[in-house]
C-alpha cells in the first residue's frame, strides 16, 4: 500500500472564545476557523471561530505564504495536496549545469520545465539541535549549518513518470527555514490550544513569536528531544509532551513518507 496523504479525521475543535494570538474577544462572526495544519498540507483539523482578521494576516503573511511557496511548495504540487487556487504553478528556477557550487547564477539562462520533468524528489530540513529552551541556550542568532536535508524519492506516490531533460539539471530551491519553522510552531501551537486549551500552558512568548513580535524562532523550534517518532499511519501526525517546566509539542508533518520529526516548546506548565 502506498503511504496515506491524508490525516485521520476529527471533529472541529470549539472556538476559545476569543482570538487564540492575540486573546481579544470578539463576536463570533469576526472570529475565522483556523486550520491546525494548513489546508494547502491537506490539514482538515480545525478549530472553530479562533482568528481575528488582524493576526490571521499576520501570520499568513508573515510567515505561513512564505513556507508554503518555499520549503512546502515540490512536496504540494508533486503530491497533488489541496490548493486553494488554481493559479499557475510556481516552479523553482531549474538550470541545466550543476550549480551547487555556484554563489552566484546569474550568468545562466534558466530552464522552462513542467513539473514532470523535474526529479521526483521531495526534501525537508532535518535540524540537528533542539530548540533552544529546551537545551538551555539561546539561539537567537541559530545558524550555524546544523541542518542536513533529508530527502525522499516520491515517484511511487505520483501519476507521472518523471521526464527530466537530457543532460545534468540542477533545482534551485529556495528554502526559507525561519518561516517554515515558524509555521511549524504555529501548527504545535494550535494542536496545544486545541486539545489543552488557552490556560493549560503560559504561552505569552509563543504568540509574540507567531504574530510576529520577535524572531528567535529557534529557541521555541528544533529536532525533538528524545528522538522519538510518532506512528506514521497517517500524513502528518502530531503530540503533546511535558518536557520538565514546558509543554512542547512533536510535529511529524509527512510522517508517512518518513520526513523528519519537530519539537516546538510551547510555553511553560
Ligand atoms: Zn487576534
Amino acid at each position: 500500500m502506498p503511504p496515506s496523504l491524508s490525516m485521520s479525521p476529527r471533529k472541529p475543535y470549539p472556538s476559545l472564545g476569543k482570538c487564540i494570538y492575540c486573546l481579544k474577544k470578539f463576536q463570533p462572526i469576526e472570529l475565522k476557523k483556523e486550520h491546525i495544519v494548513p489546508l494547502g498540507l491537506n490539514g482538515i483539523w480545525v478549530i472553530k471561530e479562533a482568528t481575528c482578521e488582524p493576526c490571521r494576516r499576520l501570520t499568513s503573511e508573515g510567515y505561513e505564504n512564505d513556507a508554503m511557496q518555499t520549503s512546502f511548495l515540490l512536496p504540494r504540487l508533486m503530491l497533488e495536496l489541496k490548493r486553494r487556487k488554481k493559479t499557475a504553478k510556481k516552479l523553482p528556477i531549474a538550470y541545466s549545469e550543476y550549480t551547487a557550487h555556484l554563489a552566484s547564477v546569474g550568468h545562466l539562462d534558466p530552464l522552462e520545465l513542467e513539473l514532470s520533468q523535474y526529479p521526483p524528489i521531495v526534501q525537508f530540513p532535518d535540524f540537528k539541535n533542539a530548540a533552544g529552551k529546551l537545551i538551555g541556550i539561546d539561539h537567537t542568532n541559530m545558524f550555524n549549518g546544523e541542518i542536513r536535508f533529508w530527502f525522499r524519492n516520491v515517484s511511487d506516490l505520483i501519476n507521472y513518470r518523471s521526464n527530466p531533460p537530457p543532460g545534468k539539471t540542477s533545482i534551485r530551491e529556495v528554502t526559507k527555514p525561519g518561516a517554515m519553522a515558524t509555521t511549524v510552531a504555529k501548527i504545535a501551537y494550535c494542536f496545544a490550544v486545541a486539545e489543552r486549551g488557552l490556560e493549560a500552558f503560559h504561552g505569552d512568548e509563543i504568540r509574540q513569536l507567531l504574530r510576529c513580535e520577535r524572531d528567535d524562532v529557534f529557541n521555541f523550534f528544533g529536532a525533538t528531544l528524545t528522538g522519538e517518532s510518532l506512528p506514521s499511519g497517517r500524513l502528518h501526525w502530531i503530540a503533546t509532551r511535558e518536557r520538565g517546566s514546558f509543554m512542547t509539542v512533536i510535529v511529524h508533518l509527512f510522517s508517512s513518507l518518513g520526513a523528519p520529526t519537530y519539537e516546538v516548546v510551547v510555553g511553560s506548565i
